[in-house]
């Protein structure tokens, strides 16, 4: 059931203090991979909650690193393609960037110009939500190419944080809330 899929995947998370730098505490999603029943799971339920809700998807975006993880297991679901928004630099050919601010600093995420048509309706994932920051961007990135955000998804939702209010009018599908 879509509940054991969901407490499997919550067992799986595990966090550590401190990393990358003090006062952070780090969600680990690596469990997750090790245990294929389990990385199962987690496409079984975006692609329920994706047929049910956005039946119209044209294109899954992952966000680097670690939404490529979860994104082409689900576009393949789907029978759709994927494309890549990188940290500045990585994609050859033309790319089109946009400039964020982190915690510290500022960074840039790229994605190849032809990666997304103009119209098409894309559903845009990572790992984590934290202040949204990152998921914003890339939202920027997608309309500044024309494209239309349907939601976004995530594994896990840092609540406290308030980066789903920050992506507002987009919705955000979480599997595991902290
Ligand atoms: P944000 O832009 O603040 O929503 O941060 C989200 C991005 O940073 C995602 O790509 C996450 O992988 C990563 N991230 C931020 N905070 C954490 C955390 N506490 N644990 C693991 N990853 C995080």
């Amino acid at each position: 059931s879509n509940a054991e899929k969901l407490e499997l995947v919550a067992q799986s998370i595990r966090s550590f203090p401190d990393f990358p730098s003090k006062g952070i505490l780090f969600w680990d999603i690596c469990p997750i991979l090790k245990d294929p029943r389990t990385l199962t799971a987690v496409t079984d339920l975006f692609e329920e909650h994706v047929r049910k809700n956005f039946p119209q998807v044209e294109l899954i975006v992952g966000l680097d690193a670690r939404g490529f993880l979860f994104g082409p297991l689900l576009s393949q679901r789907l029978g759709i393609g994927f494309a890549l928004v990188r940290k500045k630099g990585k994609l050859p050919g033309p790319t089109v960037g946009v400039a964020y601010d982190l915690e510290y600093g500022k960074a840039e995420a790229e994605i190849q110009a032809d990666a997304v048509a103009p119209g098409q309706k894309v559903l845009i994932i990572d790992d984590l939500l934290a202040t949204g920051g990152t998921l914003f961007a890339a939202c920027e990135l997608m309309k500044e190419q024309k494209a239309e955000v349907l939601g976004c998804l995530v594994v896990i939702e840092l609540k406290e944080l308030k980066g789903a209010e920050r992506l507002k009018p987009n919705s955000v599908y979480s599997l595991v809330q902290h």
